[in-house]
């Protein structure tokens, strides 16, 4: 019986979306049984928001005072105790995943599928390798439990409207004192979530400094977007790192995108392309952003973004 336990990444007040959208690609498995692990020291609010989730059997709740902040390390055995019941353990392609998941493989003694972007069978994915440029199959043994990280972009969230049960599960596991959690920094914005976000606007090295990504921020704020980046952007200082998007930085699915002053190198795109409607801005008409945009803007950005920006009143 395929029975599929899905981790949820959370803050311990609010679950991240990423956890519907590994429902939905459980939800792809044919006659999968499918669980919610929340794991934290205080998650009855997560877990509740959990079970309202369309297609979960049951939400499983772990509350031990070693979870809150929730290090790999510390959350990887008591993921491995859980996945006794299970035939595959799911989890999103986020830092959070990222971290988390290949431990989870590693202690089950299995190597894991990552970047699920489809699925084909019980044991059996579609991913995207090279930089988003080629689809591979892969296929897992059928007698090894499946470990898997979701490209979160690559389905739309679970809806909501369930009321599954919650329990709770107190776990005999013996946790490591190998890692410990020594601080976070964390950069504070109260523009919308890249990840979360229906709109974005992006800025690249065009606009060659720190003070000149004002016009990326009046626009994005005129339109309730989150801000994105390219990698030169960032390179360069004028963006903090969360805001980049593309293979090494955030891979998004916004309905709205905007990339303004941005070349659109392989390795930008394949954060992008998912992306509903993609608007560039370009001086270079050669540009090959415009091969991937469905509305191309060829002019020297410092003139049309604030043209757009007063148009937007
Ligand atoms: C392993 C690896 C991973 C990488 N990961 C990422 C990643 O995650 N994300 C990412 O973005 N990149 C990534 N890169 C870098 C990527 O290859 C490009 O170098 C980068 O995306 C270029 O950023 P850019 O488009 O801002 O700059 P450029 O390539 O320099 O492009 C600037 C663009 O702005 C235009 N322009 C200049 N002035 C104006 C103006 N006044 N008005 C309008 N347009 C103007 C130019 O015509 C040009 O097209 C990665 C590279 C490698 C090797």
């Amino acid at each position: 019986m395929t029975k599929i336990l899905v981790i949820a990444e959370h803050t311990g007040a609010a679950l991240n979306p990423s956890v519907a959208k590994c429902v939905a690609c459980a939800t792809q498995v044919d006659g999968a049984d499918i669980d919610i692990a929340v794991l934290g020291a205080s998650v009855a609010g997560v877990g509740a928001e959990a079970a309202q989730i369309s297609g979960v059997t049951r939400v499983v709740t772990v509350e031990r005072a070693e979870n809150d902040p929730a290090i790999a390390a510390i959350l990887a055995p008591q993921i491995v105790a859980l996945a006794s019941d299970y035939s595959h353990v799911f989890g999103p392609s986020t830092a959070f995943g990222k971290d988390l998941m290949p431990r989870v493989a590693a202690l089950l003694g299995v190597n894991q599928i990552s970047d699920i972007m489809s699925v084909d069978g019980s044991h059996r994915f579609k991913r995207p390798i090279y930089a988003g440029n080629a689809v591979v199959a892969v296929e897992a043994p059928s007698d090894h439990k499946v470990v898997a990280t979701v490209r979160t972009a690559s389905y739309q969230a679970a809806q909501g409207g369930n009321s599954a049960p919650v329990e709770s599960v107190d776990l005999d596991v013996e946790l490591p004192t190998h890692t410990r959690f020594v601080g976070i920094e964390t950069g504070q914005s109260d523009r919308p979530d890249l990840q979360a976000a229906a709109k974005v606007v992006s800025g690249g090295r065009a606009l060659a400094s720190e003070e000149n990504f004002e016009l990326i921020y009046k626009l994005a704020d005129k339109l309730g977007a989150a801000i994105g980046s390219s990698r030169a952007a960032v390179d360069a200082g004028y963006v903090p790192p969360e805001t980049q998007v593309g293979q090494t930085g955030q891979i998004i699915a916004p309905d709205l995108y905007f990339a303004i002053g941005i070349s659109g190198a392989i390795q930008h795109i394949t954060g992008i392309k998912d992306a509903g409607t993609i608007v560039a801005i370009n001086k270079d008409e050669e540009a090959p952003i415009f091969e991937v945009a469905d509305i191309g803007l060829v002019g020297d950005l410092f003139s049309i973004v604030p043209e757009l920006t007063d148009a937007l009143g």
